[in-house]
């Protein structure tokens, strides 16, 4: 039985209204005891509308109607988390969540915001590299060690690469694992020099990965 906290919003509690089988997070609303209890009853979403200052069943006039799969309750018993099946778009503007307007020319939506994973920067540091390398080559610089492997040619390039192999492999083996950090980035950046020498493009390389890539469930 879910007990919910109604004092804290003096009588609403947010809804956080979630795609139950795609896990998208559709829209969010409020409700208050009577939301809640018609929401229970009758298995269609209803929120109570601080504009229209009534109960609001979602799709009342649009037909977009959202049908309750499950409700949960956050830790402190103070927001709702709803689980539905939409039977349509459920924003107003006829998309499917309310939160897609990457893009949109409404002139009131924020920035999109977004927070990067460590392993996220370090792929978009690996690109900014990639754009250096094709950088340098385009416009040399004066005791750059990317021109100076671009002067020397494919050959040094490659040899370089097999070079830095090695040496990972051997700090892996003895355990070395703060000097193989090292040898590592040596071998990822005259790997992206080679790839840069022979006209590929990291992307590329990733999508040989992806297309063998076999997710299990
Ligand atoms: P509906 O509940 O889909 O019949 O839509 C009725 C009215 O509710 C619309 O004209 C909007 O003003 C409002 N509305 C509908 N969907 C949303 C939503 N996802 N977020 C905020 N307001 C909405
Ligand atoms: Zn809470
Ligand atoms: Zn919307
Ligand atoms: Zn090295």
């Amino acid at each position: 039985m879910l007990s919910i906290d109604f004092q804290k919003g003096e009588g609403l509690v947010p809804a956080i209204v979630q795609n139950a089988t795609s896990g998208k997070v559709l829209m969010l609303g409020y409700m208050n005891q009577e939301a809640f209890e018609q929401t229970q009853k009758t298995g269609l979403v209803t929120f109570f509308s601080r504009s229209k200052n009534r109960l609001w069943t979602k799709g009342e006039t649009s037909g977009n109607t959202l049908k309750v799969v499950n409700m949960e309750l956050d830790c402190d018993q103070d927001t709702l988390l709803v689980l539905v099946d939409p039977t349509g778009p459920a924003c107003h503007r006829n998309t499917e969540t309310c939160f897609d307007t990457e893009g949109d020319s409404a002139s009131y939506h924020l920035r999109s915001f977004q927070n990067f994973t460590p392993t996220e920067q370090a792929l978009q540091f690996i690109s900014k590299l990639e754009q250096t390398i094709k950088e340098r080559r385009k416009n040399p610089i004066e005791g750059s060690y990317t021109n100076f492997l671009f002067d020397k040619g494919l050959n040094k390039m490659a040899q370089k690469v097999g070079e830095e192999a090695v040496e990972v492999v051997i700090d892996a083996v003895a355990g070395k694992t703060e000097t193989m950090k090292g040898e590592a980035a040596d071998l990822l950046f005259h790997l992206l020099v080679l790839l840069e020498a022979s006209g590929l493009s990291l992307a590329e390389v990733v999508q040989v990965l992806e297309s063998r890539h076999k997710p299990r469930e």
